[in-house]
């Protein structure tokens, strides 16, 4: 079991974007047996309260269903570092190309509902509409004060960030809307395994799963601020690469006695020739 001691060491720089992944990074990281409703993350609990506190077959469930979202994100949460070499890197590209694949595929199988809402259009509106705010705060990271912004009017409506190619403004007289699609991951019955599944595929769909990482080191799970970044805190960086380093001095210094041991044996005249020496 991965225990969550991440907050006994010091943080590696440029933590999560947002705060959208978090309550699933928490999950992976959760000791079932140890966790306190006091020091629950807010959002965690929400998802898992029912579960986590309930029998011993509903955390055996939560632990299932933790083998299984890791099994299916393990690729991600473990790219290639930056010590690794090109063709590796493509190759590690070929198998997550595939990986995704099977997992949009499950994605699709487990049929959210897809849910329709209206939008203001205009160009400038305030913030008194909770999917108009929700997308004000969008890129706040978890830690900035969002509250102030309610019933504000801001420079420009933050539903227009939506728009592109197929997402487009309804125009009709004086009116403007804008119609989007998000999907319900409570249908038809409400259970952990729609909602995990359902921040793994707004994850997937924003980009940002793609900053899930699994220390080598230490197995936690983190959100890397970072692409290159593959260990949870510098110390582990250090120490990991340490490790590697004493290994590689160890393997270099057996060849290098198996290359000197080889030279011997060759310079050592051939049992044959020994004999024909002897015998002359
Ligand atoms: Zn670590």
């Amino acid at each position: 079991m991965v225990k969550n001691n991440s907050r006994k060491r010091k943080p590696a720089k440029g933590m999560p974007l947002t705060g959208r992944l978090d309550p699933l990074v928490k999950f992976l990281n959760l000791n079932f047996h140890e966790a306190r409703l006091e020091t629950l993350d807010g959002a965690l609990n929400m998802i898992v309260h029912r579960d986590l506190f309930g029998s011993e077959h509903s955390i055996r469930y939560l632990e299932n269903l933790r083998i299984e979202i890791i099994d299916d994100l393990l690729l991600i949460a473990k790219p290639p570092g930056s010590r690794a070499r090109k063709s590796e890197r493509i190759e590690a590209a070929i198998k997550l190309d595939d990986g995704l694949r099977v997992l949009v595929k499950k994605l699709s199988e487990m049929k959210f509902r897809a849910v329709f809402k209206v939008l203001p259009g205009a160009k400038r509106v305030r913030l008194s509409n909770s999917e108009v705010f929700r997308l004000a705060v969008y890129d706040f990271p978890a830690s900035k004060h969002r509250a102030k912004l309610w019933d504000s009017v801001p420079k420009s409506n933050p539903a227009h960030r939506l728009l592109n190619l197929s997402q487009r403004l309804i125009e009709w007289g004086e009116g403007q809307w804008i119609v989007t699609m998000d999907f319900d991951c409570g249908f038809p019955i409400y259970n952990p395994r729609a909602d995990f599944y359902g921040i793994i595929a707004e994850g997937l769909m924003t980009g940002e799963l793609a900053n899930l990482r699994r220390c080598p080191l230490c197995g936690v799970f983190f959100l890397a601020h970072h692409r290159s970044r593959i260990f949870c805190c510098e110390e582990h960086v250090r120490k990991y690469h340490d490790a590697a380093d004493a290994t590689e001095f160890r393997a270099v210094k057996r060849e290098a006695s198996a290359i000197s041991y080889n030279e011997v044996s060759t310079a050592t005249p051939q049992p044959d020739v020994c004999l024909k020496k002897v015998a002359i």
